[in-house]
């Protein structure tokens, strides 16, 4: 089979490579028929598992599942009726192949147009892409196969612990890499099947850190990383009055960044800072650094870490003009007075006007044309506060050295 990069469908896929050890393109509609007892007997140890039987609920997949597990519990009192009612539902899927429309998913010409495929069976799908309440569309396009792996993907799910321990949301992978897929995937299936989910997630995971830290988490080798573009992470919030999917992704640059992070062993003051939340959102770290200016220069040697955040967010053509201006500026003027100098260039005009003054006493080797490559329009607040932050840099380092002398 064919990967759709949805991120249910997939995951439902490599669920079911791990399981049988096969190739994802090896798999093959009898396959997946034989799953179907394998499977359900899983899904019951899920539900019946008070903590596992939250994915249920927070990842949308309650009503596949049925809808109120208490009262699944009343109607089928022992788990082979609660399992055959789960198996009944996968067989019936897919025993629905049928050849009147292409679906929509995987391509293949496999939908059955009276086989109503709606919320309960996808989640997400229905409930914000293709279909809803208002345009009262009974069924879209999905064939039973692409159905059938959707719910498969709920033993992809991890969950998102508070300090309680208790579920309050939980996440799903998406990456290109079908290696990572797989370092995922058998990492997760392991805790699924062995049930040993709460010992091995004591303290409280949070998602983006967790996103974060997932090279570490997954222990993907060099190779993967070579061969990833992306890494999503798919938050469900499954809460009154409504539902909730948030996406973050990383890309393979942001990876190389986080791996050097972990190698150099600066992890710690990287989630420290909360610095995450800029890398994933795509915003400078090196603001949220100078926005955190007295716990920066109140913490210990975090100089390490600082580098590599230079290192990833400024172009080394930038850089070197940063280097000498800085230079230019230092050479002719006290640290604090500067610091508030350059704290009050509320535009471009005022940033010019002190660099040109500064430039005007200055011996260090810097040109005019250099000063005003600096004021340019598009970059000038860039310039701006990365000369803030190396002179930050420079109050933290002279402060220190007066405190060992
Ligand atoms: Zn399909």
């Amino acid at each position: 089979m064919k990967r759709t990069y949805n991120e249910f469908i997939d995951n439902g896929l490599f669920v079911v490579s791990h399981h049988l050890k096969k190739d994802i393109q090896d798999i093959t509609i009898d396959d997946l028929k034989e799953t179907t007892d394998y499977f359900a007997d899983l899904a019951i140890k899920v539900l019946d598992n008070e903590t596992l039987r939250n994915i249920a609920y927070t990842g949308y997949f309650s009503s596949a599942y049925d809808f109120s597990y208490r009262k699944m519990k009343k109607i089928f009192k022992t788990f082979d009726l609660r399992k055959n009612n789960v198996l009944e539902k996968y067989n019936n899927i897919l025993n629905n192949i049928s050849n009147d429309k292409y679906c929509i998913y995987c391509g293949e010409k496999q939908t059955n147009i009276n086989f109503k495929i709606g919320r309960d069976y996808i989640p997400d799908i229905v409930a914000g892409k293709f279909y809803n309440s208002a345009n009262n569309l009974q069924t879209v396009d999905i064939c039973p196969v692409c159905c059938y792996l959707s719910l498969l993907s709920i033993f992809n799910v991890i969950p998102i612990m508070n300090k309680k321990n208790k579920v309050i949301s939980c996440v799903l992978y998406i990456s290109d890499s079908n290696e990572i897929m797989q370092s995922i995937t058998s990492k997760n299936m392991r805790f699924i099947i062995t049930q040993g989910l709460m010992n091995n997630i004591n303290n409280e995971l949070y998602r983006r850190q967790s996103l974060v830290k997932i090279t570490k988490e997954y222990n993907f080798i060099d190779y993967d990383l070579e061969n990833i573009s992306f890494i999503t992470q798919i938050k469900f919030k499954n809460e009154q009055p409504g539902t909730e999917i948030e996406k973050d992704t990383i890309n393979n640059k942001k990876m190389y960044f986080i791996r050097k992070l972990i190698y150099m062993d600066d992890m710690e003051s990287f989630i420290k800072f909360n610095l995450y939340h800029s890398l994933l959102d795509d915003e400078s770290m090196i603001i949220s650094l100078i926005n955190q200016e007295h716990k920066y220069i109140d913490e210990g040697d975090v100089e390490n870490m600082c580098d590599l955040v230079e290192e990833y967010e400024i172009p080394s053509k930038m850089k070197n003009i940063i280097d000498k201006t800085f230079s230019m500026l230092i050479a002719t003027n006290n640290e604090i007075k500067l610091r508030k100098e350059i704290k009050l260039c509320g535009n471009v005009i005022k940033f010019e006007k002190f660099l040109m003054n500064n430039y005007e006493k200055s011996t260090i080797d810097v040109t005019e044309g250099e000063i005003f490559e600096l004021t340019n329009h598009k970059y000038w607040h860039k310039y701006k506060y990365l000369l803030e932050w190396k002179l930050i840099r420079e109050i933290k380092k002279n402060k220190g050295g007066n405190e060992n002398e």
